[in-house]
């Protein structure tokens, strides 16, 4: 079957080189017809279309993944190129922040499998790299399969000529909302004029947060963010990221300081090991609870879910399992209510797929962001009014600027190593 397979490839890749793209595409559905009862395990073999469109793009005959590039670029990210024999490119980020190397080298152990596939298989190929992993998910493999994910689809987009929201029954939205890093009232006014109404801050702190906080730690804090609030505006939304990095026992505090200064939500009150703890804490107030950058997969999200410990989920679309996954996770959180707002302080691959995301489910909320693409991208993302227009381009709708790139090839990016002041012990960053 191998040896008739492969015979049959080069017998259409050799008509195509005589006869030219157009003549060869006159009998191409006669040969397709002819390979019909070869189609083997290959779902793409003798079914594929042949409409104008798909052969002008090259999908009207077979199309293999010949190459898996990676590059580090800097500040801290990882950009992927997958290659096919149809001369079309993906791009992705499979990236983990401070494990660079390691995901270039499990993006190398992938390859294999890929090598000669056909890439629009895409939820196939999640799949078969989730599933014959044998030992299932980890943040390295989903973040591997994250940026794999996004490449693929923007294959599939670019192979038929539309939008990766138009393939997932899209656009659901005109525009998609973003939000910008903002931690002083200098900064949101800045941000504002750039064209933002949405922000995010950390929570203020002189130094890491104790177990249990003084009344001044906290008062210092809720004052920040009121000054916050103040320089924004009632009508702008400001959302605050705990960061994993305050203990029940001070969030508590901290949310109940918080609540009249109503921000959007409140990210990582705690850390989500324990989600029953997070469940506790979402109780305790009427703040919307946010978290979702540490979980992976849809099985991760289903107990944030089921246990009501977050009402907003912020999968990161390089982290949880790609455009394919944060799909499904997004119409499991619409049974719950619970509203998306992707985590991604990554690059504009990342943003790319966030807002194909955005445009093809219904309860999108907001897009983070912290490069609209300046240096990297041919055509730079633009923010009015809050919100970035709908790509009309194939796939992801970026195009990589590998010029502007050069002098931001290479990194060595580490997470922050941060201890108590006080005793030297080890705390959260
Ligand atoms: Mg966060």
């Amino acid at each position: 079957m191998r040896e008739r397979k492969s015979f049959l490839r080069h017998r259409r890749a050799f008509l195509f080189s005589v006869l030219g793209a157009t003549s060869a595409s006159a009998v191409l559905p006669l040969l397709l017809a002819e390979e019909k009862e070869d189609t083997g395990s290959d779902p793409y073999v003798g079914r594929v279309k042949t409409g104008r469109r798909a052969i002008v793009k090259g999908a009207g005959r077979e199309v293999r993944i010949t190459k898996l590039e990676t590059m580090l670029v800097r500040p801290r990210w990882l950009f992927l190129k997958v290659h096919t024999d149809a001369g079309i490119v993906g791009l992705g980020e499979p990236i983990l922040e401070g494990r660079a190397h390691t995901c270039a080298a499990a993006v190398k152990e992938l390859e294999p499998y890929l090598i000669g596939k056909d890439p629009r298989a895409v939820v196939h190929h999640w799949q078969a790299m989730y599933r014959h992993a044998f030992y299932r998910g980890g943040p390295i493999l989903t973040s591997v399969i994250s940026g794999i994910d996004m490449a693929l689809w923007d294959i599939k987009g670019k192979l038929l000529g539309v939008p990766v929201y138009e393939l997932l029954g899209g656009p659901t939205r005109n525009r998609v909302r973003v939000y910008a890093h903002a931690s002083s009232p200098e900064a949101i006014r800045r941000r504002a004029e750039e064209g933002f109404t949405a922000f995010k801050t950390g929570v203020f702190k002189k130094r890491p947060a104790k177990i249990v906080e003084t009344p001044g730690f906290i008062e210092r804090a809720a004052d920040a963010f009121a000054a916050l609030r103040e320089a924004a505006g009632k009508e702008a939304d400001i959302g605050i990221d705990f960061h994993g990095a305050i203990s029940p026992q001070t969030a508590k505090l901290l949310i109940k300081a918080l609540e009249p200064y109503q921000p959007m939500f409140v990210e990582e009150p705690v850390q989500c090991q324990n989600v029953d703890v997070m469940a506790d804490i979402a109780r305790g107030t009427h703040l919307p609870i946010a978290t979702g950058e540490r979980i992976f997969t849809k099985w991760g999200f289903r107990e944030i879910l089921e246990k009501r410990a977050a009402s907003i989920l912020q999968p990161d679309l390089c982290h949880a399992g790609g455009i394919t996954e944060v799909r499904l996770i997004a119409g499991m959180a619409e049974a719950y209510y619970a509203a998306i707002a992707p985590h991604n302080p990554l690059g504009p691959i990342s943003l790319a797929a966030g807002i194909q995301l955005a445009a093809s489910i219904p309860n999108f909320l907001c897009q983070e962001q912290v490069s609209l693409g300046e240096g990297y991208l041919k055509k730079p993302f633009k923010v009015r009014g809050g919100y970035i227009d709908l790509p009309k381009g194939p796939g992801l709708g970026v195009e990589l600027d590998e010029d502007a790139m050069a002098d931001k090839i290479g990194h060595a990016w580490e997470n922050h190593q941060t201890y108590d002041e006080d005793d030297g012990s080890v705390v959260d960053w």
